[in-house]
């Protein structure tokens, strides 16, 4: 006999957290019970809903990319846990090559913050103007 699978259960599916087996057994319960594909969409509506705990942000942001803000965050290691673990995830695991892009232009940006403001003060202070300012 098999119990029907719990809520949490059926997230962790949703999120394809389970062991194949016990995957396999969730599938093989779909296929027979007819309110577990309802159950189903009552989650993933809920999610879409927008909830606002983290385990809902970081569920809802798992399958698409980050934006430049939150890699920069991450760079900075100012994201919460679960959302810097998703980045993590996004960036090892599912190796998107859009994000890695982003992250490495990020990289450059913060080990040389703003190239172009430097060259042109130096180019100020090189043609004399920077003494009218008291420098
Ligand atoms: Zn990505």
């Amino acid at each position: 006999m098999t119990q029907p699978p719990t809520e949490s259960d059926l997230e962790a599916y949703l999120n394809e957290a389970l062991t194949p087996p016990e995957m396999a057994s969730i599938e093989a319960q779909l296929r027979s019970s007819p309110q577990l594909p309802q159950r189903l969409a009552r989650i993933l509506s809920r999610w879409d809903a927008g909830a606002h705990s983290l385990g809902d942000i970081w569920r809802r942001h798992r399958i698409s990319c980050a934006s430049r803000e939150e890699l920069g965050r991450f760079l900075l290691g100012v994201l919460d846990d679960a959302h810097a673990r998703y980045i993590r995830f996004h960036l090892d695991e599912v190796a998107c090559r859009l994000c890695h892009a982003n992250l490495l232009d990020l990289r450059r940006n913060q080990a040389e913050p703003d190239p172009t403001g430097r060259a042109r003060r130096k180019k100020y202070f090189d043609s004399g103007a920077g003494y009218l300012q008291g420098g």
